[in-house]
């Protein structure tokens, strides 16, 4: 089978390589602008793999992404490129309008002209927007409702998906995701700017009073989500992915400050994001029986091999963390 997979250079993109590499003689086909956020570091070990090739571009881009299809004949695609950071979008929204919304309307044309099996969307519970502070999971069925420019953009996504199913039975299938953490995320989300400021004994920001809350997942059980929307996910459906832990974020950072060995007093707060979302919480109760996805790591073993990771990979998140990362963090979180 023929993968195309977009903005396999970041984060979940590159664990979820890696994973499928590992599993299945797939052909894997990664189609990356190398944003600041994709580092082909994360891919450095299957550069020479048989069954990995590697295209930088936009998916923006009509033309490069008709001569990739024709080319290549992708029979399954697999959309991770996006925007990905909520602060980001509240500085610049543009970018976020043009990858998450324009960019996924021409992969889904380039799909549908060219006749894929399956193209998945890699979605967020963000979509959903909040829930108050006690009560209630998201489901399939939640309304749409999202507060930040990159929720829209994505939810923007999530309709567009929607309607190439509904209008041309292109066979979608769209995944919402709660929180991921581990190995090669960029230090700009929560989990790593906590345990690499931590690492070097800086000031750890939190938002407001700490207590919001979110729903965080290994990301390898996101891969295994993602693998069974590929291989068994029934075109025009989505499926949530999560119900791992719901923890606040002032907790969150204390279990990682101890793990880390470093003092609570690094902890400083700092202004709420505006239009920050209260709770996250996912049933994932429908991709639980109807694909038979199922949770494989516990929150705190998985906690603490990440912090690990980075105490191990400390070159890496010291590349990433230098240059444009710098200007970005005095921008936002001014001397923090
Ligand atoms: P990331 O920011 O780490 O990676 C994004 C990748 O997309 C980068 O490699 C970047 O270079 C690439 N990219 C950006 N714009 C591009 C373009 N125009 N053309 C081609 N490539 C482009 O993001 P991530 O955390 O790995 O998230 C991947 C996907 O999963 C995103 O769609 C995100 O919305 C979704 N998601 C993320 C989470 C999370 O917790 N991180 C949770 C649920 C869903």
């Amino acid at each position: 089978m023929k993968l195309l997979v977009t903005g396999g250079a970041g984060f979940i993109g590159s664990n979820f390589i890696h994973y499928i590499l590992a599993q299945r003689d797939w052909e894997v086909i990664n189609l990356d602008k190398l944003t600041y956020a994709g580092n082909l570091e994360n891919l450095s070990d299957i550069e020479k793999h048989p069954g990995y090739r590697f295209i930088r571009g936009d998916i923006t881009d009509n033309k490069l992404v008709d001569d990739i299809f024709s080319q290549y004949k992708p029979e399954i695609v697999i959309n991770f490129a996006a925007e990905s950071h909520v602060d980001r979008s509240i500085e610049n929204a543009s970018p976020f309008i043009t990858t998450n919304i324009a960019g996924t309307q021409v992969l889904l044309e380039a799909s549908r002209r060219y006749g894929v099996e399956k193209y998945v969307q890699v979605s967020t519970d963000e979509v959903y927007g909040s829930l108050d502070e006690v009560n209630g999971f998201f489901t399939e069925d939640t309304p749409l409702a999202p507060n930040s420019p990159y929720s829209a953009s994505k939810a923007s996504a999530d309709l567009l998906c929607r309607a190439y199913y509904k209008t041309y039975q292109l066979p979608v299938v769209v995944t919402r995701c709660s929180n991921n953490f581990g190995p090669y995320q960029f230090p700009e989300k929560l989990i790593p700017l906590v345990i690499t400021n931590a690492l070097d004994n800086k000031q750890v920001p939190v938002y407001g009073d700490g207590m919001n809350v979110r729903d965080w997942i290994h990301v390898l059980d996101h891969c295994y989500g993602l693998k069974l929307a590929l291989e068994k996910g029934v075109p025009g459906e989505v499926y949530n992915i999560g119900g791992g832990t719901q923890v606040s974020n002032l907790e969150l950072i204390k279990k990682i400050l101890y793990l880390v060995g470093r003092p609570e007093s690094l902890i400083t707060y700092v202004k709420d994001r505006p239009g920050h979302d209260k709770r996250y919480a996912i049933n994932p109760d429908k991709i639980s029986e109807e694909l038979g996805w199922k949770l494989s790591f516990d929150f705190d073993d998985a906690i603490a091999q990440t912090v690990n990771w980075y105490i191990s990979n400390k070159p890496w998140w010291v590349r990433v963390k230098s240059g444009e990362y710098q200007e970005y963090y005095s921008r936002w979180y001014g001397s923090v």
